[in-house]
């Protein structure tokens, strides 16, 4: 199966292979993935909205089934409709993961009955891994080239300087 859009939002700041698997695997089922930075002003993020789309347009920029943007002050719904997106996707690792999820999940059915939220499980190698771990492990000189691609470990090794 291959077809329509589908969201993958969040803040990804960065983006590690936690999220890109997930973008992977997502365009197994989709034939575009809208790829969508969430700008969230209440949020302290430790690179800018304008450096976290660079960041993502370069990673993708082989491939025309990824579509980089952005979002601001507005229900994912709304900006799912506007994007002509019929899914949104996102990636489960915890049973805290999954709390949120659940509610958020089932406040945008409410807001959108014909938009579904598709979850994907997270491979088990990236289960422990999140962007805030990463930040602490680049911070204290921590090996991550597992997690995380080597551009943006070194953009954030040039951040932290
Ligand atoms: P948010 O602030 O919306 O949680 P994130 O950038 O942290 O934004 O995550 C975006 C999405 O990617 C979420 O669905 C999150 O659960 C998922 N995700 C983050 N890290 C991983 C990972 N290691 N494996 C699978 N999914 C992940």
């Amino acid at each position: 199966m291959n077809s329509g859009v589908a969201i993958y939002p969040g803040s990804f700041d960065p983006i590690t292979k936690g999220h890109t698997n997930i973008i992977e695997r997502g365009l197994e089922l989709f034939e575009h993935l809208i790829v969508a930075v969430a700008v969230n002003s209440s949020k302290k993020t430790i690179f800018s909205v304008e450096e976290r789309l660079e960041q993502l347009r370069d990673m993708f920029a082989d491939n025309d089934r990824v579509i980089v943007d952005s979002f601001t002050d507005c229900l994912l719904v709304d900006y799912a409709k506007q994007r002509k997106a019929h899914a949104i996707l996102r990636g489960l690792r915890t049973v805290s993961d999954y709390e949120y999820e659940f509610q958020m999940a089932h406040a945008n059915r409410h807001l959108a009955p014909d938009i579904d939220t598709i979850f994907m499980m997270t491979e088990s190698k990236y289960s422990h891994l999140s962007s805030t771990l990463i930040k602490e492990i680049v911070r204290y000189g921590g090996a991550c080239h597992e997690m995380l691609d080597p551009q943006i470990e070194q953009h954030l090794k040039n951040k932290m300087k």
